[in-house]
């Protein structure tokens, strides 16, 4: 069994209240993959860089035990470059720059090796791109969860929702989840979103949690009170990584397994914000992650007596 992960692998420029970093690495596929790798040392990357990356940073992934045989590397081309900046309370943030690059024409080569993937995670990408590596799996994996991101809502809307038909959780932030209900409620848009097709929707709302709906259930899941948050870039897809990483690990797609899965994914995010960039998940150790969670029970356990 292997977890596959699809997403960006990109330079990001990032502006926070707390500093400014013009060429960081990032992208979807490389955030998922490290946090996922705190779970299983099985994950499987695809995705597309040019020659610009820098090999030790491909060379991290690899330490942390993640396969990037599916990296595809374009000589004379430039890597996806993305660059924003936080407002002044960190939850909200302004695109100011998507260069696509090798990403504009990225035709996803399916490893052989990759082909026993029996969970697959659609990292924030162009939607026809996600849709074609499910196509390209041989065998329809147990579990396929997707992200995606307003500005593929903007412009590629027809194959977002052709590619929602396909997965079984879609995860998106709230303010995401409104534009693609067209409905303010977040209890609202869930129900509107569930008919389009994942049978699980993830809400995430930034330092106020995540919520998962499933039929007519939901469950909530907090986020960590930290005195420094210096960069959420990221956190979003540390969080699906930790979701995936866990489910992975376990086996166990049920909606119970996925509440814990919801807490595995908030606790790796606490981590991501910490620092500018993923470097926050290179060296964690199991110890650090298990602390992580308890410190998550202790948050919202409390005994309380019905009269
Ligand atoms: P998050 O903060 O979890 O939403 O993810 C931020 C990461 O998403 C950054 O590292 C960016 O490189 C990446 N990203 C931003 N816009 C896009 C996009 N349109 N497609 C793919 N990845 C993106």
């Amino acid at each position: 069994m292997s977890l596959v992960v699809i997403g960006s692998v990109a330079f990001d420029g990032i502006e926070t209240p707390f500093g400014k970093v013009d060429r960081i690495i990032g992208g979807s596929g490389t955030y998922i993959s490290f946090s996922a790798s705190y779970f299983t040392k099985n994950v499987k990357l695809v995705g597309v860089v040019g020659d610009d990356f820098p090999k030790e940073s491909i060379k991290a992934l690899e330490e942390r035990g993640v396969n990037t045989e599916g990296l595809q590397i374009k000589q004379g081309e430039k890597s996806f470059f993305w660059q924003g900046k936080y407002h002044l309370d960190l939850n909200s943030r302004d695109t100011l720059v998507t260069e696509l690059n090798v990403l504009a024409d990225f035709d996803p080569i399916i490893p052989e090796s990759y082909q026993d993937c029996e969970y697959l995670i659609l990292g924030n990408l162009t939607p026809q791109i996600q849709k074609t590596v499910i196509e390209r799996l041989k065998k329809r994996p147990k579990l396929i969860v997707m992200d995606t991101m307003n500005f593929w809502m903007e412009i590629a809307l027809d194959d977002l929702k052709a590619v929602l038909k396909m997965v079984d959780v879609l995860s998106v932030n709230d303010e995401e989840a409104r534009q693609l209900s067209g409905e303010h409620s977040l209890v609202k848009a869930a129900k509107k979103i569930l008919e389009m097709g994942p049978k699980f929707l993830i809400i995430k709302k930034g330092e106020h949690g995540a919520l998962l709906f499933h039929k007519n259930e939901v469950f909530f899941a907090p986020a960590l009170p930290l005195e420094e948050v210096f960069d959420p870039t990221g956190a979003g897809d540390t969080f699906a990584g930790g979701f995936i990483g866990h489910i992975a690990k376990t086996g166990d797609i049920s909606f119970e397994n996925m509440k814990r899965a919801l807490i595995y994914g908030s606790a790796m995010a606490s981590f991501c914000v910490g620092k500018f960039g993923p470097e926050a998940l290179y060296t964690l150790t199991d110890a650090q992650v298990q602390e992580r969670v308890q410190e998550f029970i202790d948050l919202v356990q409390f005994e309380i007596e019905l009269v």
